[in-house]
């Protein structure tokens, strides 16, 4: 069992994020923390100039509300992580960070079953220094 579990959530598809927090805690120590992560993606610098300025702000913002109503919804007592920067190198960045010894994440975003994994859940798998538990 696991002491210190990371749920990286993508904001279009919550309901695999909700599906990944009830796996974590099936899968969690008695007092075990449960992390939820939301990583907002950077804006390059070509595109910044044509957008608002507070975007990412306000981004952050968003992702931070959205991320405590779902740990609301839960029931659980969940600790909650908004992050900007790459995906897959912050969900890597925070679980060194945080000490976390499992990552529980989706295989790909759904409709996309012809992939045997995603992106984000590719890399993580692949550079991970802790146990990655891969949904599909
Ligand atoms: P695809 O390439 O099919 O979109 P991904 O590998 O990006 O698939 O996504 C699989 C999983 O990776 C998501 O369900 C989520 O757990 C995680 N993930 C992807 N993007 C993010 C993000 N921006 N923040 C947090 N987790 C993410």
């Amino acid at each position: 069992m696991f002491k210190t579990i990371l749920v990286p959530i993508d904001m279009a598809h919550v309901a695999e994020g909700k599906a990944n927090i009830e796996i974590a805690a099936q899968h969690a120590d008695a007092g075990a923390k449960i992390i939820l992560l939301n990583v907002v993606e950077d804006i390059p610098n070509w595109a910044a100039a044509e957008l608002p300025t507070n975007l990412q702000e306000n981004s952050l913002k968003k992702a931070k509300a959205e991320l405590l109503a779902i740990a609301n919804a839960s029931g659980r007592e969940l600790d909650i992580e908004v992050k900007s920067g790459r995906s897959y190198k912050t969900i890597l960045e925070v679980a060194d960070q945080r000490q976390v010894d499992m990552i529980i994440i989706a295989s790909h975003r759904p409709g996309l079953q012809d992939y045997f994994l995603g992106s984000t859940a590719a890399k993580v798998v692949r550079h991970a220094t802790c146990s990655v538990l891969v949904i599909r």
